[in-house]
């Protein structure tokens, strides 16, 4: 299980009284597709992201609460980001916080403008892609399910390539080739794999696991199988039953 306490503090862009988590520990049970971080419900990025009701602001408490905006940054959100928050899905937000995954796309856009490096960014998109397979919304058909995959896949993709000319470590071009081949972006796939090969012989299960997944990628086949559904095909049947919310729309 995890813990969080509640903070009451007021929107950095438009005063708006609001309460965020912070959240205090962590039952992680191992990794899971994507080196999504395995926990028992609540999952613990269902509960790190938060948006304002009034003007969409969204971050994490410590957007909200560690005075990291200034008010040259105030001023450009509301002349150029507040029109980017549109709810381009069909999200029911008029009753309690909009759904998950548009609250970290909205955290990604915005990510830039309040200084995060590119890898801060990919992980918020990243985590949009996740949330997805945590809490894909009844109301969204399979079709839009899949363009808001890809749209969040490119752009933790896009965000996590330009983090690699600075980012040392190699556990990170493995999630690049990992999300390529979930995108059917399969050169890019196995080229990433084949340099986190060349670059780290550490963690073993991680080589093993990209040896096996360059194969697939080259048989253009499976990026709609989630990675640990190709290399533990029998723990991911027991899972079923131990862990349900995991096999959702994975
Ligand atoms: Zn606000």
């Amino acid at each position: 299980m995890i813990c969080w306490s509640t903070i009451e503090t007021v929107c950095p862009m438009c005063g708006c009284q609001l309460h965020v988590r912070e959240a205090g520990g962590c039952d992680v049970l191992g990794q899971d597709t994507d080196l999504l971080i395995r926990t028992r419900a609540p999952h613990v990025i269902r509960v790190e992201i938060h948006s304002c009701p009034d003007c969409r602001f969204s971050g994490y408490s410590s957007d909200f609460l560690g005075g990291r905006v200034v008010a040259l940054t105030i001023e450009t959100y509301f002349r150029e980001y507040i029109e980017k928050l549109k709810d381009d899905c069909e999200a029911d937000c008029s009753s309690g916080d909009p759904p998950t995954h548009l609250q970290y796309y909205w955290a990604g856009l915005l990510s830039p403008l309040l200084g995060y490096e590119p890898l801060e960014t990919g992980m918020k998109m990243l985590r949009a892609y996740w949330s997805l397979r945590l809490d894909a919304p009844d109301s969204l058909d399979e079709a839009s399910l899949d363009g808001l995959r890809h749209r969040y896949l490119c752009q933790a993709i896009a965000f996590l390539r330009k983090s690699l000319r600075k980012e040392k470590n190699p556990a990170y071009l493995y999630l690049v080739g990992e999300l390529c081949r979930r995108n059917g972006n399969w050169m890019h796939s196995q080229n990433y794999f084949n340099r986190f090969l060349a670059r780290s012989s550490r963690p073993r299960h991680l080589r093993n696991a990209a040896t096996l997944l360059i194969q697939r990628a080259r048989r253009r086949d499976s990026s709609h199988l989630g990675m640990e559904e190709l290399l533990y095909p029998s723990r991911n049947q027991s899972n079923v039953i131990e862990a349900p919310e995991e096999d959702r729309g994975s």
